[in-house]
């Protein structure tokens, strides 16, 4: 179903003289790890393959630490795009890195696209579509573009920051292809398995969102969760306005969730508000690590902004993302809630449509 690119992790690890080899794979991915481990060692002498059992969600997340700590002189990343200082912080640590993005080859891609269709031609006043995909499913952006064309769709395809390497790719917290297109168009159909994408696409662009899911052969629109996620975070922004005095801010601890700086900024932002502010450092931001902590009523997370987007479901007490926060400190207003960063994300995009994207 994935394309894993055996090949090109053997010419890798032989080119690059690697000796010790982390695999790293995305959490969907990892179920195949043991069986590209099995792939390897037939082919390559004298090389130890490791696999990290870690959680890996996002490009922001190489397992260097990991591979440090296990002596690896090499790491195979499947299933995200570089970011652009990846490949710099890798070579100043010596480790040689490869990423792979695992793109799927499914037989249902086809149905799911006719589904799409029927429910965009359901739709109103819509002669311009905005289409965007998960990693994994970019390859097929260009049948998508030729059906929708073909049925007399005008089609754009936009392109994203300097963190997503593909026309019409998106991330979790990187919708600056589609921002750079919003304006063209009525409504998107995003490519990919899952709520995930398709729900911060909807959060991110505030257009209709038709979510073609090539794995079930299934389509269908997701404004229901996107109206559903958005009452609840103003709930809790304003529920943590009213009633929290002690919160907790939560720096991350992976690679590139390391947010120092942001955490700073709403300590002291709160602490002018009157608040009371802890700092807490986490590697894994879960339930149940912030269970172990009762004095807090309210807790940020200055790590990945789709923890409290996606999983507040889970917590006892309000988690707010580092903007909600500012809201909560009065430097931004209610009216100006978004998923994440987008004073960055609307500029980028803003740049690369100026660029002709
Ligand atoms: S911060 Fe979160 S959404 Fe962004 S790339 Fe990392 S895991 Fe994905």
């Amino acid at each position: 179903m994935y394309d894993l690119r055996i090949g090109d992790v053997l010419d890798f690890v032989r080119k690059r003289g690697v000796k010790k080899l982390l695999l790293q794979f995305a959490d969907g991915l990892k179920q195949h790890s043991f069986s590209v481990v099995e792939e390897l060692n037939e082919e390559l002498q004298g090389v130890e393959v490791l696999v990290s059992g870690s959680s890996c969600y996002g490009a922001c997340d190489v397992a260097f630490e990991e591979a440090l700590r296990c002596g690896a002189d090499g790491i195979v990343h499947y299933g995200h795009t570089p970011f652009p200082e990846a490949l710099t912080y890798a070579n100043e640590l010596g480790i040689d890195v490869l990423f792979i993005e695992a793109f799927s080859n499914t037989e249902l891609l086809s149905r799911a696209i006719d589904k799409a269709l029927d429910i965009l031609c359901s739709m109103n006043d819509v002669a311009n579509v905005g289409i965007t995909a998960s990693l994994q499913e970019v390859p097929h952006l260009a049948l998508l573009r030729q059906r929708l064309e073909r049925e007399g769709y005008r089609v754009h395809v936009g392109l994203g920051s300097n963190r997503v390497k593909y026309a019409g790719q998106v991330l979790g917290c990187d919708y600056t292809s589609a921002l750079s297109v919003r304006d063209r168009v009525e409504a998107f159909i995003h490519l990919g398995g899952g709520l995930f994408h398709a729900l911060g696409l909807g959060l991110a662009t505030r257009r209709p969102v038709v979510l073609c899911d090539p794995y079930r052969g299934e389509a269908r629109e997701v404004e229901h969760e996107v109206r559903k996620v958005k009452a609840a975070r103003l709930h809790y922004v304003v529920k943590s306005m009213e009633e929290a005095r002690r919160y907790c801010v939560v720096v991350g601890c992976k690679w590139r969730q390391r947010h120092l700086h942001s955490a700073m900024r709403v300590k002291r932002r709160l602490e002018e508000r009157g608040k009371s502010v802890y700092l807490l450092t986490l590697y894994e931001v879960s339930p149940q690590a912030l269970e172990n902590f009762p004095e807090p009523d309210a807790f940020v997370i200055t790590a990945c902004p789709r923890i409290p987007i996606d999983d507040y479901a889970n917590y006892r007490r309000p988690v707010l993302t580092v903007l909600e926060a500012l809201i909560v400190a009065g430097e931004l207003k209610l009216e100006e809630w978004s998923l994440c960063d987008w004073k960055f994300n609307e500029k980028a995009a803003r740049d690369v449509a100026l660029e002709g994207g």
